[in-house]
């Protein structure tokens, strides 16, 4: 390739990114929220001037169907971190984690049983969260924001917020929480509405269906393979989907879309608010 050529490739690919890229590309002066499109200086300074709350993107790198890519979770999450983090304002989004707990690998368990998924124990998980809130606790950061976009981990998340909480009883500078509503509204509000419209649970599913396909769809319809829905459809179980997702569209994952942005940025203002002690202990989420 022409060195021009390349030139100006790369120049696209940095300006299509979702970070400060995306913000000269715009012409806005909206510096980026993502904790990685900053230097080490800017981060500082962000956080003297009061961007004292950081979100940790949780993924994983999953089987969901024939029909979504398998860093289905990291792609979304990331994508609605920055969203959220935009609305809350004083907030910064850390690196998304794709490596999470997905059961037994050998025999494998649920996902395992398809190429591609990754599985950690449980104790390495935790171990990373509670690493990275131990960082950003040691930078100034008052409030750590632990937002898991799959269901499995949600207790482990929980189990982090709540034993360095314990820990730092008596240092409240800092407060870590398992933001349970993230997750919870994709379980409630966004089935309700799409059971309202006329889709039935068989088909709005649990994983891979019309509503995690549809989420998807809204965020970036590359993450879904158009032409393989009917196979997904038809594969069922036996390919790794719980729900039909043929009458998936972007426009039911954009109601999906805000319920989860409007719930979330709700929970963090009131974590927010009240000084870094105050905060209410993490609920248990339901799965
Ligand atoms: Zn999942």
């Amino acid at each position: 390739m022409p060195r021009c050529l390349r030139a100006v490739c790369l120049i696209v690919l940095t300006l299509s990114g979702p970070g400060v890229g995306a913000a000269w590309a715009s012409g806005t002066a909206s510096p980026s929220v993502y904790l990685e499109d900053m230097t080490w200086t800017e981060l500082r300074d962000r956080i003297a001037a009061g961007s004292t709350t950081v979100l940790v993107p949780i993924g994983g790198t999953e089987q969901s169907g024939p029909h979504m890519v398998l860093g289905k979770h990291n792609a979304r999450v990331r994508f609605l971190a920055g969203q959220i983090a935009q609305r809350a304002g004083g907030t910064v989004v850390a690196p998304v984690l794709a490596y999470v707990p997905e059961g037994a690998i050998h025999p494998p368990q649920a996902h395992m049983r398809f190429a591609g998924t990754i599985s950690i124990p449980d104790a390495a998980f935790e171990a990373v969260l509670e690493g990275a809130a131990r960082s950003f606790k040691q930078h100034g950061f008052r409030h750590v924001v632990f937002l898991g976009d799959h269901g499995g981990y949600q207790q482990l998340e929980a189990r982090v917020a709540q034993r360095l909480n314990h820990e730092w009883a008596s240092d409240p500078s800092c407060r870590v929480h398992a933001l349970a509503e993230y997750y919870q509204v994709t379980q409630s509000l966004y089935v309700a509405e799409l059971l309202k419209k006329g889709f039935t649970r068989a088909e709005i599913g649990t994983h891979a269906g019309l509503a995690d396909t549809s989420l998807s769809l809204a965020m970036d319809p590359a993450l879904v393979r158009a032409d393989a829905l009917t196979q997904a459809a038809q594969a069922g179980r036996r390919g790794g989907v719980y729900g039909d997702p043929r009458r998936a569209s972007a426009e039911l994952g954009r109601i999906g879309v805000n319920q989860i942005v409007d719930s979330s940025v709700a929970a963090l203002h009131a974590l927010m608010q009240g000084p870094a002690g105050s905060s209410p202990a993490p609920t248990s989420p339901k799965k």
